[in-house]
């Protein structure tokens, strides 16, 4: 397996690292009542996914 000949200095470390960035969560509508949801994710206003519903993905009020 290759390995590197040279110890990376900090500054070639830190450069790249300053390019790793945190990416916003990609937002969608739900079908069913059109409130922000993440893909991919039932729905957490009315707990809507794939013409099923499914209540424990729903918001409460212990949450925010
Ligand atoms: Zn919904």
């Amino acid at each position: 397996m290759a390995v590197p000949k040279r110890k990376m200095s900090r500054s070639n470390t830190r450069s790249r690292r300053a390019q790793w960035k945190a990416t916003p969560v990609a937002l969608t509508t739900c079908p069913q009542c059109n409130a922000p949801k993440q893909s991919h994710l039932a729905c957490p206003a009315c707990g809507a996914y794939k013409d099923r519903h499914y209540s424990a993905a729903e918001r409460t009020e212990h949450q925010a």
